[in-house]
């Protein structure tokens, strides 16, 4: 009932014509995949010839970040109206880089959060628990903090396209995947907060993915848990082979 979504999230790699090269390569790789949503976030800058690439395709762009004022003196900034000008449909919000480097907070997060909504864009929220709060056994707790500050006065309709991306932060580039079960038991939580601020039938019926060093080797066991609904990819997702097998998980 929920269609599973695979994410790849480019950070801050490619050039315009790297850009070009992966989606000649990709495309073809994943053409005969109807059975998922395929989703490349990439730098602000590509957005737009990216997504002309896509176009006609089952892939879609997505941007990694955006502030939430529709206009404004904020210098460097991208807002929802431009998004959607540029005919963005996604927007990744709070990754946790951007809460590591750019101050992003759970409040900060609830307001994109909202403007994403507002605009019709559809946000994928990320959330993820630090090593130490990991091994202080605090994990339970902050991604229950996580999820209700993100959703603070988010209704179950504003919800409706919303998606939650788990990314231990101790997982995110370091090689360290959870185990199935690990992240298993993680989306059990959010997806009991998520029934807690929204209802429970919004939280079955939306789409929670996991992130952190997912590659073409561990993603078919994350997969088959039936609480993971997808996957948002980093380091694997910048080569169009290694990220093709991503997508065409064997289910
Ligand atoms: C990410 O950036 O969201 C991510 C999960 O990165 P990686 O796959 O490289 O761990």
């Amino acid at each position: 009932m929920r269609k599973n979504l695979i994410a790849a999230n480019w950070k801050m790699y490619k050039t315009s014509a790297e850009v070009a090269a992966f989606t000649r390569e990709f495309l073809p790789l994943v053409a005969a995949n109807k059975r998922d949503e395929i989703v490349l976030a990439s730098p602000a800058i590509w957005l737009k010839e990216l997504n002309a690439q896509l176009a006609g395709s089952n892939v879609s762009a997505s941007a990694e970040t955006m502030d939430f004022h529709k206009e404004g003196a904020f210098t460097g900034e991208i807002s929802p109206v431009m998004l959607v000008d540029a005919g963005i449909r996604y927007v990744l919000i709070g990754h946790s880089e951007r809460r590591q480097y750019f101050n992003e907070t759970d409040d900060s997060v609830n307001q994109k959060l909202k403007a994403a909504i507002a605009y019709k864009l559809t946000p994928i929220v990320c959330i993820g628990e630090l090593l130490s709060e990991r091994e202080a056994g605090k994990t339970a707790d902050v991604l229950r903090r996580q999820v209700a500050g993100a959703l603070k006065d988010v209704s179950a309709s504003d919800a409706a396209t919303l998606v939650i991306a788990y990314e231990p932060v101790w997982a995110i580039g370091t090689g360290k995947t959870a185990t199935p079960e690990m992240a298993e038991e993680a989306h059990q939580i959010v997806r009991a907060e998520l029934a807690k601020a929204l209802g429970q039938p919004a939280a079955d019926a939306t789409r929670i993915l996991y992130g952190g060093s997912v590659k073409p080797d561990n993603v078919d066991s994350l997969m088959a848990q039936p609480d993971i609904d997808g996957a948002l990819v980093g380091g694997a997702s910048l080569d169009p082979k290694s990220f093709a097998r991503i997508v065409n998980y064997l289910a």
